[in-house]
């Protein structure tokens, strides 16, 4: 598909006592218009840092390095690395906007919801009265009644209403991208699906483009176009969703989804893929996972894998990607 996004070398560092620590290692990846891709990974693996980038958000004492490059319909590319405060401030809510983790809370207690809506509107000169009628439909798209939620104090509101009345305001400037960061993490399991098809249903009404983060990769098996897995700060492998769920090529993505009984069964039935995440400050040697992998050997231990081509649109970073399906069998039974 035709590039929406394209990230290039992104690093994030932080400068801590202990030493340098890296939390996003020269990351390569490209967004395509109107796809959902899946940006999945372990706590600590980089994927809401790889959000933020593509944002300029990273928080202070962080540094984000490399370029990140916004494609609009028919004008100009935008360096959103080279933006300014005012500009960047544009750019975040007017073309791509942003849902970050836990921001169900980032409503003010005080305040209706309705002022969260004109007061974003106001602070971005949009016309207050479209935008409002355009909250009204949002709202209604997403199965809320547009003129109680917008009367109502955000106690007032039940969690799955409350995120999907963020959603409505993340879509108010009318973004070409909208970016989630776990957005359903803090909701059961029944409404965490019922926002995942509603996200379904405003992607194709409003030609969205959505990169969704989660730690839940059956979650989002229906939702995505394209998953990309995410390891130690970097991304392991990308492709086409089927391609990850039926062939999927990297020893991790494979116990990764091995540790899932089933795609219909709930996260915390999934059992961890062994061992532990990589400490930011000493990520190992080589490509990273080999600690943990079955499949490590001592060219692993030296060598940063670089990106292999399974095919045109599937990419794996292992050095052994050919033999792990035979040495990690997806069941029992298989023999592939
Ligand atoms: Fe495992 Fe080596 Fe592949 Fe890394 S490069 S995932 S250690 S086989
Ligand atoms: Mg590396």
């Amino acid at each position: 598909g035709e590039t929406i996004m394209e990230i290039r070398n992104a690093s994030v560092s932080f400068d801590m006592e202990r030493g340098d620590s890296r939390v996003l290692d020269s990351v390569d990846l490209d967004v395509h218009r109107n796809e959902v891709l899946g940006v999945v990974g372990e706590s600590g693996s980089g994927k809401s840092m790889l959000a933020s980038a593509l944002l300029d958000a990273i928080v202070d004492p962080g540094v984000l390095t490399g370029d990140v490059t916004y494609y609009p319909k028919n004008e100009t590319p935008v360096d959103v690395l080279d933006l300014d405060k005012q500009e960047l401030k544009e750019f975040r809510w007017e073309q791509v906007s942003m849902v970050f983790q836990g921001a169900m809370s980032s409503f003010n207690p005080v305040r209706k919801i309705s002022t969260h809506f004109i007061e974003t509107l106001n602070a971005h000169d949009y016309n207050v009265e479209e935008g409002m009628e355009r909250a009204q439909q949002l709202l209604r798209d997403l199965y809320l009644d547009p003129e109680r939620v917008l009367d109502a104090y955000p106690h007032e509101l039940s969690g799955g209403m409350k995120q999907r009345a963020l959603i409505a305001l993340s879509l108010i400037l009318e973004p070409e991208v909208l970016v989630m960061d776990e957005p359903t993490a803090a909701l059961d399991l029944l409404m965490q699906r019922s926002i995942i098809s509603l996200l379904q249903q405003i992607q194709e009404r409003y030609d969205l483009t959505i990169v969704f983060i989660t730690h839940d990769l059956p979650l989002i098996a229906d939702l995505t176009d394209r998953i990309a897995v995410m390891y130690a700060f970097e991304v392991a492998e990308l492709g086409p969703t089927e391609e990850m769920l039926e062939r999927p090529a990297h020893p991790y993505t494979r116990l990764l989804l091995k540790s899932t009984p089933n795609l219909e069964s709930p996260i915390d039935e999934m059992q961890p893929v062994e061992g532990s995440a990589p400490d930011p400050v000493n990520v190992p040697t080589g490509c990273s996972f080999h600690p943990r992998c079955p499949l490590a050997d001592d060219t692993c231990k030296m060598n940063d894998p670089e990106a292999y081509n399974v095919d045109a649109t599937h990419h794996v970073h292992c050095h052994h990607w050919e033999e792990s399906a035979d040495a990690i069998p997806m069941t029992e039974s298989s023999t592939s």
